[in-house]
């Protein structure tokens, strides 16, 4: 029977309708579509406080309420990079045995999708499409149940993750009701929707979370698999955020004086390394924003370290910090120390980095990128960063703030862009629009994602990895001069481009549009006064 039918196959009236009941008349259905305009508004563009409630009506508000206290929000408190949901989507493609179903608005699931394969995700990402009727009728829920059942083969898969994106997630699709397990092959749901989660780096979170909490309970519930190496000789420590491939053989490195290994790096990239993970006696929040993930470590008893073995300092307390959590003797720290911060500071000294730096990033490694320009030399004079403030980097923001450099948490685009105003630095590192705003100022910039994240930061290896391609850019003010000569006089901004003749301007329009703006915010101040 569809949920929003009674005992005999009829639908349920909506309050304040009377249902057709003469003899003889047509069988009348009723589309409750009282809800569908709220819903279909969810999106990044929409208006965030209607949507919110819409969703907390619909059931969804124990979710965003967890998400408001996990993720909390402040200038930057909706995407202004990509869809947050890439983020999650990205954590499942890259798991093996782990299929991906995504339900939302057609238009997010091409950009997701488009995206995903642009970064080589070289999977298929299942979709159950809805329109207004299977939304508010609950259909949709039953479209994306069969699906699943659909594709819960358990010699294909261990685990199928479901996304809620805006619109169903406002709707208060339950995915919390689909079967935890088919066949043997895990369910994971989650909601990610643009006006509960802020940015990509934490949906990475929510899924990692919502996989850690599943496989907790697992563990709970009797033996499982040990991971593919065989089970643990050491201690061990699980790694958390998405680090360069080499990182965790340079901490491996560091960790062995102490007489401890490197155990799995969270997001995972096989369910059973969620078991390995958890079976870590410390959790390193080397990306400080796993807010749900390490909720599950502290629930599951372990201990907690933050910050990275980054540069001299960096490493020398993160040493510290980890020796401590395993009550491992001062000396054996001390000769873990003794051995590699020497390595760290004549990597930092023989290749110094020379200029004034801004940088900012989406990705949460931040503040780590920032230790090592300012140990390397840089005069660094800002570092925003679109993730929250969490405990877990404290002793970096303190750390660079006793350096001179300015720490802004949910950093704004328009903060990044007027630090980059402010200080004039000679070297911009930053998302897209920051580095595109800095080309037009003729100034040299270095996407942060790309250039700066896909390297290594820690231990020795990470000392000096970034001289090379920031003092590269460092040396390109030349370049950027003749091409603003070269392009001088084809207008900027709006005016830019090649014209026949000269672009009239129509400040009547210009006017009406700055009205319109002004409308838009009064009405949304009133809204939030309500
Ligand atoms: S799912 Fe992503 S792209 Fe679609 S409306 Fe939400 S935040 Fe925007």
């Amino acid at each position: 029977m569809h949920p929003s039918e009674n005992a005999k196959g009829e639908a349920p009236a909506v309050a304040g309708v009377a249902p057709e009941a003469s003899a003889g008349a047509k069988p009348q259905r009723v589309i409750p579509l009282v809800n569908a305009p709220e819903a279909a508004a969810a999106s990044c563009s929409g208006d965030k406080q209607a949507v919110r409630a819409a969703a907390a009506k619909a059931g969804a508000g124990e979710i965003l309420d967890r998400y408001a206290a996990d993720y909390p929000v402040g200038p930057h408190d909706q995407p202004q990079s990509m869809c947050p949901a890439f983020g999650s989507l990205r954590v499942g493609l890259r798991m093996r045995r782990t299929a991906t179903i995504l339900s939302g608005s057609a238009c997010c699931v091409y950009g997701l999708t488009f995206t995903s394969h642009f970064y080589g995700a070289r999977r298929s990402v299942g979709y159950v499409p809805f329109n207004s009727e299977t939304l508010v009728t609950g259909k949709l829920f039953e479209d994306i149940r069969e699906a699943v059942f659909h594709i819960a083969k358990p010699e294909d898969y261990d685990a199928i993750i479901v996304t809620n994106l805006c619109v169903p997630s406002a709707s208060g699709v339950p995915l919390r009701l689909l079967p935890k397990q088919i066949n043997g092959v895990r369910i994971v749901g989650i909601d990610v929707p643009g006006f509960g989660v802020p940015t990509h780096a934490e949906a990475k979170d929510v899924l990692s979370g919502a996989m850690l909490n599943y496989a907790r309970t697992e563990i709970e519930a009797g033996p499982v698999p040990a991971p593919r190496t065989g089970p643990k000789k050491r201690p061990s420590v699980a790694l958390i955020g998405e680090v360069f491939p080499a990182d965790p053989i340079g901490i491996s490195a560091l960790l062995q004086p102490l007489g401890i290994d490197v155990g799995p790096v969270v997001p995972v990239r096989e369910w059973r390394e969620l078991y390995g993970a958890l079976d870590c006696e410390v959790a390193a929040a080397i990306h400080p924003f796993y807010t749900a993930v390490l909720r599950e470590f502290d629930l599951a008893g372990r201990r907690i370290v933050g910050s990275a073995p980054v540069g001299v300092d960096g490493t020398a307390a993160w040493l510290d910090a980890i020796g401590n959590a395993f009550n491992v003797p001062a000396e054996r720290v001390a000769e873990a120390k003794n051995k590699f911060l020497p390595a760290i500071k004549g990597a930092l000294s023989a290749a110094p980095i020379r200029g004034r730096i801004t940088l900012s990033g989406y990705e949460g490694s931040e503040l780590l990128v920032g230790r090592l320009l300012v140990e390397s030399g840089a005069d660094l004079k800002y570092v925003g960063t679109a993730c929250g403030r969490t405990e877990w980097s404290k002793a970096d923001c303190e750390w660079l703030e006793a350096h001179g450099v300015r720490v802004q948490y949910r950093a704004s685009l328009e903060q990044d862009l007027a630090a980059m105003d402010e200080f004039e630095p000679n070297l911009a590192i930053g998302t897209t629009p920051v580095v595109q705003a800095a080309k037009t100022r003729s100034l040299p910039a270095l996407y942060f994602t790309n250039l700066i994240s896909a390297r290594p930061l820690m231990g020795p290896a990470g000392a000096g990895s970034l001289a090379a391609v920031v003092n590269a850019a460092l040396g390109s003010k030349g370049r950027f001069d003749t091409m603003r000569d070269f392009f001088d006089g084809v207008g900027a901004g709006d005016n830019s481009g090649i014209w026949e003749k000269v672009p009239e301007a129509k400040p009547q329009f210009r006017e009406m549009h700055r009205r319109h703006l002004e409308k838009q915010a009064r009405r949304r101040k009133a809204e939030e006064m309500i």
